[in-house]
């Protein structure tokens, strides 16, 4: 029997629009909507994979989350672990004082694509590894130097590692010691952003395992964000699909890899390059960039693109509508999705 799942974090109508401004007084004129209108739920002890073309807005969404920016409206609820049962924070509305005074910080961590830039070069790995647990709590020298060593063994790394600099490291060692950084502060949850598109396809899988090692052994929670479905595809339970600022399908990895609903996830997995993991149907090759996020289509985002269209399609925006258990998906043709990609491109 399953258990029922529980929310960690909910997002409701999230939204993040950054002003465009121009002229000598620099007056807005527009604003790019990265997230308009985003309703998610992460269950506690999932992986769920955040996918899209970039600038769909994967890599906002988990910033919003750990509140690296600041949402422009929406909600953003976190159920922290040791909190009182019922309690429910609103991380959208807190002030950054706020968030240090409830823990919140340190609770939620990201995992940068690139640790060449996000790791500091001039910082011993020690320092590198000590500095947000210093930040958190007071430790003697030799204690945390212990949880140092500590977190670097959970990585594979050892006290010969300790008095060296990023540099001195390949890549994926590099992104290794970005994850003990991570988890440096007993974080509940984790934004992996791209974590392994920046390392060479031998050392990814190696990465892969010790983020599912790592979310095993500590209950922990990830939102894995990529535009590479095949990565994902492993590691996570659930697939969250982004387009042009909202999420367009979500449901189990394994519904989303046999019986896609939505014709843009099915563009995105015509464009996995093996076809053995394709999905039944042909290939989706879609026209045109992605729209800008400053004017975005009305209705359905996806109809300048969608081989499907239909007048409907330029006048209403599809609802979010569950199509079968966990299956979500926002389109007005998601009934004939399948047979349609199989006619006209099987
Ligand atoms: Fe395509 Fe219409 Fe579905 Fe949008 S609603 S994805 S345009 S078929």
């Amino acid at each position: 029997m399953t258990r029922p799942h529980v929310n960690l974090i909910e997002l409701r109508g999230l939204k993040k629009h950054y002003p465009v401004k121009a002229g000598v007084f620099r007056h807005a004129v527009g604003a790019v909507r990265a997230l308009d209108g985003i309703d998610l739920d992460i269950h506690r002890g999932e992986c769920l994979g955040l996918v899209g073309e970039s600038g769909c807005g994967k890599t906002t969404t988990g910033k919003a989350i750990i509140r690296l920016h600041a949402p422009t409206a929406g909600q953003i609820l976190y159920r922290p672990r040791n909190g009182a049962t019922d309690t429910t924070l609103d991380l959208a509305v807190m002030s950054r004082h706020e968030l240090k005074r409830q823990g919140v910080r340190g609770k939620l961590q990201m995992v940068f694509q690139d640790p060449t830039t996000s790791l500091n070069p001039r910082m011993l790995v020690k320092h590198i590894v000590a500095e947000p647990i210093r930040a958190q709590e007071r430790l003697g020298s030799r204690a945390l130097e212990d949880r140092v060593l500590e977190l670097l063994a959970m990585v594979g790394m050892t006290r010969d590692h300790l008095l060296r600099y990023p540099h001195e490291f390949s890549g994926g060692q590099r992104q290794r010691i970005a994850v003990a950084r991570a988890i440096a502060t007993h974080p509940e949850f984790l934004v992996l952003d791209e974590p392994t598109s920046a390392l060479d396809v031998s050392v990814q899988a190696q990465i892969l395992n010790l983020l599912e090692e790592l979310r095993q052994r500590l209950g922990l929670t990830y939102l894995f964000v990529t535009h590479h479905l095949l990565v994902v595809k492993y590691i996570s339970s659930r697939l969250a699909v982004m387009y042009l600022g909202k999420v367009v399908e979500l449901a189990p990895t394994g519904a989303v890899f046999s019986h896609a609903r939505h014709p843009y996830t099915h563009a995105l997995l015509s464009g996995i390059p093996v076809p053995a993991t394709r999905p039944r149907g042909g290939r989706i090759v879609l026209s045109g960039d992605v729209p800008s996020p400053v004017n975005p289509p009305a209705a359905c985002r996806f109809h300048t693109r969608c081989p499907f269209a239909l007048n409907i399609c330029r006048e209403m925006e599809p609802a979010m509508a569950e199509v079968a258990a966990g299956h979500w998906v926002a389109c007005h043709r998601h009934a004939e999705v399948e047979r349609l990609v199989k006619d006209q491109f099987g």
